[in-house]
């Protein structure tokens, strides 16, 4: 079956060591480019959307088009909510068909933390949908979400094997050190000897919760390449696409002035993004997976 949980992908992933792609998207041409090169590359897909462009549309609207796009696609493909922060807008979307969705209540003391995650994951679980929770909090920004590097905290190991275990999350993103946006340096500081020890504490003796490494726009190829090898089993790219899409219709419209032709404005955006998610899935080893 094509529509699948993130649980699914993940738990495989992680099992054989490598990580699937999850791409932000904010219309349905990223979507369709998105689908149509998983399928040319026989890799796994996760297809993800912040919470601001899945209010604009509706939540509905995101279900309805991914159904629509992923049905009879021949590799499996997820469509998840990233970083949301309100429990009932997590509720909705999974009643709207997303296959998982991040309840991101990272902000909040950890008790806090665990009782929105655990109702998120209750009523998720009650409607086959998978759920990630994040701990620490991941610095910059995204969509709403802003996190000063002051503010950021990273993840304490064995806080994060207990979240697991009280929340039932199926996948974990623990703050390591990367973060969202554009990195100020070429070469970010990032604790993989942290990711290390958190994956062998929670996955260690049979896999429980894969991780999830946000933010990677920006990443060298060399960390990507060490995060995977460390067990990194999703990874997101969000930064990279936006740009991929401003950047493209302004590429095209400057070289087509007075032709009033969306559909080909579209073809060109499709055409971009379709490259740039294509080499993502060869550097993280997702592509002929399926
Ligand atoms: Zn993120």
């Amino acid at each position: 079956m094509s529509i699948v949980t993130l649980r699914e992908v993940c738990f495989e992933a992680s099992r054989l060591r490598y990580a699937v792609g999850a791409f932000n998207v904010t219309s349905p041409v990223q979507m369709k480019a998105a689908i149509e090169i998983a399928v040319t590359k026989k890799a796994p897909l996760i297809i993800q959307t912040s919470v601001s462009p899945t209010k604009f549309y509706g939540p509905e609207f995101w279900g309805a088009s991914f159904r629509a796009l992923a049905d009879k696609a021949s590799v499996p493909i997820v469509l998840h909510l990233d970083h949301c922060t309100d429990v009932e807008f997590c509720k909705r979307c999974v009643d709207a068909g997303y296959t998982n969705v991040m309840i991101d209540a990272s902000k909040h003391a950890y008790d806090e933390n665990v009782r929105q995650t655990r109702e998120v994951g209750l009523y998720a679980h009650s409607k086959g949908c998978s759920v990630e929770g994040e701990l620490g909090t991941i610095s910059g920004i995204e969509d709403q979400i802003k996190v000063t590097e002051d503010d950021s905290a990273l993840c304490d190991p064995e806080t994060a094997l207990s979240f697991v275990e009280s929340t039932g999350v199926d996948v974990l993103a623990p703050a390591i050190g990367t973060a969202h946006g554009f990195y100020a340096s070429k070469n970010p500081k990032l604790h993989f000897d942290l990711l290390e020890r958190i994956e062998k504490l929670i996955n260690g003796k049979g896999i429980r919760a894969p991780m999830v490494i946000h933010g990677g726009t920006g990443l060298p190829e060399e960390s990507v390449r060490r995060l995977v090898a460390l067990g990194g089993a999703k990874l997101n790219v969000s930064t990279e696409l936006k740009h991929v899409l401003i950047d493209s219709s302004f590429e095209y419209l400057d070289m087509h002035r007075g032709d009033y032709e969306p559909g080909k404005l579209d073809s060109s955006v499709h055409q971009k993004t379709m490259l740039a998610i294509g080499a993502w899935m060869d550097l993280l080893g997702c592509s002929g997976r399926v």
